[in-house]
């Protein structure tokens, strides 16, 4: 076990493995290497505390480390650090909570007697890191929706500074990055210096980065000016994340979401109109208090006849600290389940039917892996996943490929 060496856990949404990343690319600046668990000397564990569920993987993957014979220091930041610190300081003597998620590095690098630039923008590429990369460009939400504790867990919208998302992209372009993801709680809430989402595309854009997305963006922020915007830019992958929670609007009143059906809908068609072959995928939850019988019917429906490409589906659990938790008419586990699964099963309908439009069309395939049985895997713009041929291609590589069928769950091209 090298005393340099540092492994990092990390639980949760892509804005967690975006932040862990980072302190990753900056332990390694320091001449840190990024190892397993089982030859660490330091575990850094990013948490998650969206669902109760989320937070006793949480607890579990704090007690793992600590029971590992090398006896690591593990060091713990992320959502359910920020919620409940003291509660994980008492997991064991060797656990060090770190709230600030800016100070995870240099604390870190403290506890091994080396030092980073804090304020280095450290191009995230090479040796463990993808082709693709995400990037933060906002943090926090303040829409309180009644199921869910992000706006307790990271505080009100903040957002990067353009100067400094422009830079960090310009400089994972000159890495070689193909493909850059603009991620963040709600992104939507994106603003600085009088720029908003829109303006950050545009400026993005022109660092010249190949393939361009964001990972989400609220129904409510989906509005003309940000159609226009990524309907002109070449880079943008059309792809877009929604989430619509659910397709009854007694429900999604419940829930504080602030649309209805039909205002998703006059969503849906003016992404339509302005990006006539984007992906539109989405979260469904399923089983939120008061939800009757016949409102998941409406979801159900409602998905089912909206053309998603494809739906996230999460099975309602109650939250402590939010209002929801303390609603009247808790849906049974049972049905909650049996509710997911329905779901699940559109899901799946929906991804054949979507991919099956595909066949014979021609798309541009980012390639990820090359494995040793010649074959590599790659996304198109549309995030279809694909298998083709992987003689001459590196990952990295855009190609340009014929979809010709599907195969377990995945495309097959010809190129
Ligand atoms: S928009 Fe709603 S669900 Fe999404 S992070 Fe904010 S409060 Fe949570």
């Amino acid at each position: 076990m090298s005393e340099l060496a540092v492994a990092m856990r990390t639980l949760g949404c892509k804005v967690n493995r975006v932040e862990a990343e980072k302190v990753a690319a900056r332990l390694l600046g320091s001449g840190v290497r990024i190892v397993d668990e089982e030859d660490a000397s330091v575990i850094v564990v990013t948490t998650c505390t969206v669902t109760a569920e989320a937070d006793h993987k949480a607890r579990k993957a704090v007690r793992h480390a600590l029971h590992l014979p090398q006896e690591p220091i593990v060091v713990v930041t992320g959502c359910l650090a920020s919620i409940d610190p003291e509660g994980l300081a008492t997991l064991g003597e060797r656990v060090v909570v770190e709230t600030d998620k800016e100070a995870v590095a240099s604390r870190v690098a403290s506890l091994l007697g080396v030092s980073v630039d804090a304020d280095a923008i450290v191009p995230r590429t090479g040796e463990g890191f993808r082709t693709r990369a995400a990037i933060k460009v906002e943090d926090g939400c303040d829409a309180f929706c009644a199921y869910c504790i992000v706006p307790f867990a990271r505080g009100v919208p903040r957002s990067v500074p353009l100067d400094e998302v422009v830079a960090e992209v310009a400089g994972l372009v000159s890495a070689g990055v193909a493909e850059v993801v603009l991620t963040g709680i709600n992104i939507g809430r994106y603003a600085s210096d009088g720029a908003g989402l829109a303006e950050l595309m545009e400026a993005v854009a022109d660092t010249g980065v190949r393939r361009l997305r964001i990972s989400s963006i609220e129904p409510g922020d989906v509005d003309g000016r940000f159609l226009a915007a990524v309907a002109g830019l070449p880079a943008f992958c059309a792809h877009l994340h929604v989430p619509l929670q659910s397709g009854c609007d007694r429900t999604l009143a419940a829930m504080g979401r602030t649309y209805d059906t039909s205002g998703y809908s006059a969503v849906l068609q003016s992404i339509r109109e302005a990006l006539p072959h984007a992906a539109i995928t989405t979260d469904v939850l399923a089983g939120f208090p008061g939800e009757r019988d016949a409102d998941f019917a409406e979801t159900l429906a409602f998905v089912r006849d909206s053309g998603f490409a494809r739906l996230h589906v999460f099975r309602y659990s109650a939250r402590a600290g939010t209002v929801a938790a303390k609603m009247a008419g808790q849906v049974a586990p049972k049905v909650r389940s049996e509710r997911a699964r329905l779901l699940r099963a559109v899901d799946m309908e929906l991804r054949v039917s979507f991919e099956k439009n595909h066949i014979g069309s021609e798309a541009e395939v980012l390639v990820e892996r090359v494995g040793t049985d010649g074959l590599a895997e790659g996304t198109t713009r549309e995030y279809l996943p694909v298998t083709l041929d992987g003689e001459g291609v590196c990952p990295g590589d855009v190609v340009s490929v014929r979809l010709t069928g599907m195969e377990r769950g995945r495309m097959t091209a010809a190129w």
